[in-house]
């Protein structure tokens, strides 16, 4: 069986959050089962790009409304991910360093779709299976199956995979033209709440749809900025399947971005040393427990409930906590995290930035991990946190709510709270503040974690019993 996974990002060509690490995963898991997964995605500027030799596998030109543009199709010369690498080059639309926000983002994914359908046209490299990721890709299912130029493909069956379903890359009417030969009498396909929708588009348009963790499966239903009654009425064709983890890449015992790597023998020595390595590197006491937080500053993390609640919790707690945060995003949140730390220069240390190696060391030298999010379709962050014997502080929505379990219950591990909200936050640190010094439960806490198994040898497979489910086409 051989499947296209089309996507936006793919660790570590570029990543922006958890849907590279799933593409940069997820394939490498399904050749090992024996399915030839490939992955495609646009060219970006990027390290990866340039480190790596690439051989042209097709060119072409295409239309984008009246606009001609030239391709290339590049392939990564020696497979080295685990699968095969395909990126989608075209001069003045994917060929810069930046995944998102350029002001003609819809030309530019419109434009990828479309070079990636008249490759496997012309080329004759059609797939048993296209695997769409996100908004970026949703406009292929509708093309697959209502416009006449690919209707050597219209019988490859589609499956897309919705990790943000916040995002749908939706655009006025005017942008129609910018589609080739379409039937017209199905662009009510392409439609919700008067734009053309690419997220709507191919949860109507594809085979079956997944949501990245059973939890988001339902709340997309309740809470999928407008397109809840979609989900509604397309229910049946939803699977929740949770996110693995790359567990060569995150795994304690080999990492090579840690100060110390460690074991689940010696989980006690290996966190207090890196523990030891991140305090030093940011001027942080060691001795009171370390709660982190790692993610993009945005209202859907619950971000803009740090500053506040960060701030309660010191004065709760004065010299007993520290925090670290991690990330980058809405400016003001970055000026109000900075000014906290300005403010309690010994407990809260802030990094504003993204960087991976540095994140590898916070999961690894911290305590706690805490998501106060709003939204988390599957949450990745957890599952690196209990691999790291760090214990996360979720707040039980999506994926947070499947995979963490409280201390406080039989088998659990983790702090659920129930609201994203300030009072919350302050009473889950409250609770690890009460913890922290009880070290035989803390180290039965660590263990426990450390055994669960959340790699993608389960998901990857439930994966694959999907697409075997749509076999008869197949
Ligand atoms: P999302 O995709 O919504 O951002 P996920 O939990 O699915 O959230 O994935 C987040 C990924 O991005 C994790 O691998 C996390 O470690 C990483 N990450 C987020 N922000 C940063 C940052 N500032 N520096 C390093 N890694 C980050």
């Amino acid at each position: 069986m051989k499947i296209f996974h089309l996507s936006a990002e793919c660790y570590p060509v570029a990543k922006v959050g958890g849907l590279a690490d799933v593409v940069g995963a997820l394939p490498k898991y399904q050749n090992q089962m024996g399915v030839e997964a490939a992955v495609v995605m646009p060219y970006y500027e990027r390290k990866f790009v340039q480190e790596n030799e690439w051989e042209v596998q097709f060119q072409a030109s295409s239309l984008l409304g009246t606009r001609r543009f030239y391709f290339e199709v590049l392939k990564e010369k020696t497979n080295k991910l685990g699968f095969e690498l395909f990126l989608i080059k075209i001069p003045g639309l994917l060929d810069r360093e930046n995944v998102y926000s350029y002001p003609d983002e819809t030309e530019q994914f419109i434009a990828f779709q479309l070079a990636f359908l008249d490759w496997i046209n012309w080329s004759q490299q059609s797939p048993d299976l296209i695997h769409c990721h996100d908004h970026h890709t949703g406009l292929v299912p509708f093309l697959l199956y209502n416009s006449s130029l690919y209707k050597r493909l219209s019988a490859i069956p589609t499956v897309l995979t919705i990790h943000n379903g916040q995002y749908h890359g939706a655009f006025g009417w005017s942008k129609l033209g910018l589609l080739p030969e379409i039937d017209i009498t199905k662009t009510g396909l392409l439609e919700w709440n008067g734009a053309i929708n690419p997220l709507a588009s191919a949860v109507k348009c594809c085979w079956k749809y997944t949501a990245v963790s059973p939890s988001y499966l339902e709340e997309l239903t309740v809470k999928s900025n407008g397109l809840e009654y979609l989900f509604y009425l397309e229910r049946a064709k939803g699977t929740g399947i949770i996110n693995g983890i790359d567990t060569e890449i995150w795994n304690p015992k080999t990492d090579s971005m840690i100060a110390e790597s460690f074991s689940i023998q010696k989980v006690s020595v290996g966190k207090q040393k890196n523990k030891e390595a991140l305090c030093a590197r940011f001027g942080i006491s060691t001795d009171r427990p370390l709660i982190s937080f790692i993610g993009r500053l945005v209202g859907e993390k619950g971000a803009d409930l740090l500053p506040e609640a960060i701030k309660r919790s010191i004065i709760a707690h004065p010299g007993g906590v520290n925090f670290f945060l991690l990330g980058a995003g809405e400016p003001v949140l970055q000026d109000e995290l900075t000014a906290l730390q300005k403010e309690f220069p010994d407990q809260c240390s802030v990094f504003i930035g993204y960087d991976e190696a540095l994140a590898h060391l916070v999961y690894a030298g911290t305590d706690f991990l805490l998501m106060p999010s709003r939204v988390e379709p599957c949450g990745l962050n957890q599952l690196y946190a209990l691999r790291y014997g760090t214990i996360p502080m979720v707040r039980i929505t999506g994926g947070l709510k499947d995979t963490v379990l409280d201390f406080g219950d039989d088998g659990g591990y983790g702090i659920r709270f129930i609201q994203a909200s300030v009072a919350d936050i302050v009473e889950a640190v409250r609770r690890a503040v009460e913890l922290y010094p009880d070290t035989a439960k803390v180290q039965s806490i660590r263990k426990r974690m450390m055994a669960l198994d959340f790699s993608w040898d389960r998901s990857a497979k439930e994966y694959i019993n999907l697409y075997e489910s749509l076999k008869p086409a197949i």
